[in-house]
């Protein structure tokens, strides 16, 4: 069992390497406007000129006062830059021309938003749209995604927290879009990336101080991902808020994890979203349990225990009763959390609730308080997730001798 693992975690260390030449470090494949139906778009380098190539031959040059049209004709791209028609070919590969570069991208048909990407791209023509492929260095593609994720408030810590996370989930997801000749899409199927972790807003110029610090992040942890002890990549779950206690996987998701397990958290008890209150009638709310579970309201002993419900610690179940899954009521009632415990007043039914998400994995806003009290990444990580190590991939290599 252990050398399959090994062996997988070997095949998907080759899978990055193999793109790996001359120093050149790892690159992901990353599907753009995977979902739309993009007809025409246009680029517009934004540091560095970029070679135009076809195959291997180049057939122009794009400098940064120039653009690129791109659309979709007789089943052929269609280029067109300041200088006119360049002409008609079945794909293009833009590649900078220095060591590194970076564009701007902005969908015409169907509009959409203009946005910034690092390295290389590849565009084709799927049936009759087209097919556009950001190719580009794994730290950059993580320093991006950890930017959409948690924002420009955070300290250096808690973005290499993410940024591990991150290249945990994308290198664990490496298969995903095998048939479509990339790796992961930009959407939330994967992780959502809309592009670089740009210092300054494209658009409207306004700077991100912590766009730097998130992209040290991502380089000062290049390589680490987290392994279990079957030296399995994580299933690496994070939610907003658990409350002051985070959840087993196999009460949320029936899948038991052994490194996602049930913690007290008492470093996001004061935060933002620690705490919640919804009011609800009680004849919907014990109604509801009549009709889903066929709960027994008419018994007063029954409807008394379902309008106060105490949940001290987690429990996966409302009042005991196995067939209802505190995680389904909260997804019918669209409730912050499943971590609630309900009172009556009057003709309604006062619910008071800790944290906001499942639960399962790692906590954010306690890892945002952890690492404001000085905790370092590791530390973040190890309270989350149980009995997990860092690797670094690279380190596989000496694995294998
Ligand atoms: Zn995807
Ligand atoms: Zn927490």
């Amino acid at each position: 069992m252990r050398t399959r693992r090994l062996i997988a975690l070997l095949i998907l260390f080759f899978a990055l390497s193999s793109h790996v030449s001359h120093g050149r470090s790892s690159i992901v494949e990353i599907g753009l406007l995977s979902k739309t139906k993009s007809k025409t778009i246009i680029i517009t380098p934004l540091s560095g000129a970029y070679s135009l190539k076809y195959k291997d031959s180049v057939v122009y040059m794009l400098s940064n006062q120039d653009l690129l049209h791109v659309s979709v004709k007789n089943g052929e791209l269609e280029l067109k830059t300041l200088n006119g028609l360049l002409g008609h070919f079945p794909s293009i590969h833009l590649v900078p021309q220095g060591r590194e570069g970076s564009f701007k991208l902005k969908p015409v048909i169907p509009y959409g938003h203009t946005r910034a990407y690092d390295d290389a791209l590849s565009i084709s023509v799927l049936e009759d749209r087209l097919k556009v492929v950001s190719e580009v260095n794994i730290d950059k593609y993580v320093a991006g995604v950890v930017k959409s994720e948690v924002g420009t408030n955070e300290g250096i810590e808690l973005y290499k927290v993410q940024a591990i996370i991150c290249r945990t989930y994308a290198l664990s997801n490496f298969r995903k879009h095998e048939d479509e000749d990339f790796q992961l899409c930009d959407k939330v199927h994967c992780q959502v990336y809309y592009g670089r972790c740009d210092q300054a807003d494209p658009l409207t110029g306004l700077s991100y101080i912590a766009s730097g610090e998130i992209l040290k992040a991502a380089i000062l942890t290049t390589g680490l991902v987290l392994i279990d002890t079957t030296l399995e990549l994580i299933t690496a779950s994070f939610h907003s808020n658990c409350g002051g206690q985070t959840v087993n996987s196999e009460d949320v998701w029936m899948l038991p994890k052994m490194y996602l397990k049930s913690i007290v958290d008492p470093y996001c008890v004061e935060r933002r979203n620690a705490r919640w209150k919804r009011e609800i009638a009680s004849d919907k709310w014990l109604g509801y349990f009549k009709k889903v579970y066929g709960y027994p309201i008419e018994d007063a002993g029954s409807r008394e225990r379902a309008l106060n419900f105490t949940q001290t610690s987690r429990a996966p179940y409302f009042q005991n009763n196995e067939q209802i899954m505190l995680k389904d009521v909260r997804t019918d009632w669209r409730l912050k959390s499943a971590f609630f415990s309900t009172s009556v007043e009057g003709s309604t039914v006062l619910i008071q609730g800790r944290g906001y998400g499942h639960g399962v994995g790692l906590c954010q806003e306690g890892s945002m308080e952890m690492a404001e009290r000085g905790k370092s990444y590791k530390d973040i990580l190890n309270f989350y997730y149980t009995n997990v190590a860092l690797i670094d991939i690279a380190s596989l290599r000496f694995l294998l001798k």
